[in-house]
Parts: C-alpha cells; structure tokens; sequence
C-alpha cells in the first residue's frame, strides 16, 4: 500500500505536483475530457509496468499514449495525410490515431505491447496542460482497477485504486463519460477500431473518405489475441531451474547453482526479483533473443503474484506451439 494523494487542480500548485510525480515514475490519475486517465511517463519502463500493476491487468495490452501538441505527436509517430487531416480537425479532443510508431524514439515497448503501431491523441484540459509541462508523452489507460467501470470522479477512481496510485488531480466530472474513439487512417479510409464520443459522421465528414468499421480478423486491434502472436524464432522453454547447455538463458533473481556457464547467452530481467523492473526489461529480453540462429531459449520461473500474472501471459505467447 501507498499512501494517494488527492488534490485539487483548483489548487495552482497542482500541475507544478503531478509533472513532478510524473516526473520520478510516479503514477497520476488525471481527468481528460473522457475518462479519468491514469498516466505515467511513457519513455519510462518501470512506471508504466506500475499502470499494469497498480490496475491488475492480466496481460500488457498496448497503452493509449497522450502527447500535448502535434508537434510531439510527430517525434513518435508517422503521420500521412489523412492522419494530420484527423489530427487537425479533432486534437486536442477525444480521438486516438493508431499510426506508425517510430521505432528508437523514446516510448517504451510495454507502452505499444510490442507492437509497431503508437496508439496517440491529444486531451484537452488538465491532462495537455501536464504532459505539456512534462515535455514528454504519457501513457494513460482509464483509471480503474482491471475489468471495473472506467471512472469518471475523483472519487470514483479512488473506489477501486486507493492505496495503489501516488495521486489523483480532482478536477470534478469528466465532461464525455465515454472513452475516445479509436480509428486507424489507412490513406484512403479510416477504420473505426473503437467507437466513441467522435462519431463515423463526424470523421466522415472532416476526412471525406469513407469511414469502415473494423473487420472481422483484424489482427492488429487485438494484440495478444492469438497464442503464439509474440513468438521469438527460438523454442522457448519456461519454468527452467537452469539453462541446458547451448541454450539462451533468460534470468529472474539469482544466478542458478549451476549451468550458467554452458548457455550460450544470458539476459538478466531483474538480479533483486523485482517484478515491475522485470515488466520493463521483458520485451527487450525477447528482442534480443529473437534471431534466427537463436534455436532455444531457457526461462527462470516467475512468480504468478502481481505483475509476474502479466509477465507470465506474455511468455506463454512467446512459449506456444505454432
Ligand atoms: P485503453 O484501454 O482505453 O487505453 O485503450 C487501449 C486500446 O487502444 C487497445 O485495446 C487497442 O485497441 C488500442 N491501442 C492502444 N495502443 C495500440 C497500439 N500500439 N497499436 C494498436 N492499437 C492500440
Ligand atoms: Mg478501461
């Protein structure tokens, strides 16, 4: 348990606070026109495992990120000419572009749940005025407990996330209650991957191409659906006491007793056992042991408890026949 802050964005000092939680990886429940949002620094590995953690979520699906103009937009995403249309006409407001992520530009890979596309949008209020202060992008899912009601009062948030948060902004009822819609430019239309308070008219009528709704199979709005989506080139082998010789070892905690010496290479997710470090080097773990001469990869076991409930979800993925 921590302690949650509530203050009160009557309060002058109260951008000046969260930029500063935001800042050293804390986590802020911030109100948006939407929802209230919880954010954390999405350049920062740790803090965003803590949104995984301090919300409950089963598996690291890819995270909303808030940027305060589309001047920041930019540095982390492709934009064609359809999507500045979007962005123009509807940022700052309840509208996520899912676009091109550029790769190597800060955002963290649990931020886009390994994909290759930044799911981006611009917020009116308190929230812009926060990342503005912050200078970088925050990741922000609704501020709930996993599989409960996205809140839209202060209050509300600290029904289900008191004691797990640093702080909640109060800045009274959201204005929408909804969440933002979600739709992709694909040059020529826009699919609608999520419907929200920004209608298929209205992007009809500010893009005009047609607008569709997502299709059936559509791989790329359901990350982690399928079993074996995440899967390195290698055979991965979980739960392992220690590495076989000539296999890649993937480490949690302490070096095992023996057999180190005979793996052919060796990623640490965390020497203490921290879970939430582990979260933040998970996918660069499977990254870097994603090769075609990497044949077998080895992991320590993990334990199910908190995060290691989601670090271990994504393994399986990576573990599955296929
Ligand atoms: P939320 O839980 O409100 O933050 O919404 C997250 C949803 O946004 C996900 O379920 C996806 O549908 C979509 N999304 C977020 N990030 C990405 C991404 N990197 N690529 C594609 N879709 C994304
Ligand atoms: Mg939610």
């Amino acid at each position: 348990m921590i302690q949650t802050q509530r203050i009160s964005l009557n309060d002058p000092a109260a951008i000046g606070l969260l930029v500063a939680c935001l800042a050293r990886g804390g986590l802020a429940a911030i109100p948006t026109e939407t929802v209230y949002g919880l954010a954390a620094d999405a350049t920062n590995g740790e803090a965003v495992a803590g949104i995984f953690e301090a919300k409950g979520r089963p598996r690291f699906n890819p995270l909303i990120s808030h940027g305060s103009d589309l001047a920041m937009a930019e540095r982390y995403a492709l934009f064609d000419p359809l999507a500045r249309r979007l962005a123009e006409t509807f940022w700052p407001g309840p509208l996520t572009l899912v676009l091109p992520a550029r790769l190597g530009a800060g955002l963290h890979p649990l931020v886009l749940g390994g994909l290759q596309t930044v799911a981006l949008r611009i917020p009116q209020g308190p929230m812009r005025e926060a990342v503005a202060a912050l200078g970088r992008p925050v990741a922000a899912p609704s501020a709930n407990r996993s599989g409960r009601v996205s809140p839209t009062t202060a209050t509300h948030v600290l029904h289900t996330l008191d004691g797990r948060i640093d702080l909640v902004a109060d800045g009274g009822p959201t204005m929408h209650g909804l969440e933002s819609t979600i739709v992709r430019p694909e040059g020529n239309r826009v699919v609608l991957l999520r419907p929200g308070s920004v209608t298929a008219d209205d992007l009809a009528a500010a893009s005009g191409v047609p607008v569709v709704r997502r299709g059936e199979g559509d791989a790329i709005d359901a990350p982690g659906q399928m079993l074996s989506h995440y899967a390195p080139h290698g055979r991965v082998r979980l739960d392992a006491v220690a590495p076989e010789p000539g296999e890649h070892w993937i480490a949690f905690g302490p070096e095992p007793a023996a057999g180190l010496e005979a793996a052919a290479g060796l990623f640490q997710l965390s020497e203490t056992g921290d879970l939430r470090e582990a979260a933040s080097r998970l996918f660069a773990a499977l990254a870097a042991f994603d090769s075609p001469d990497i044949e077998r990869i080895a992991v320590a076991p993990i334990p199910r408890e908190g995060l290691g409930e989601a670090i271990n979800d994504r393994l399986r993925r990576a573990a599955a026949d296929r």
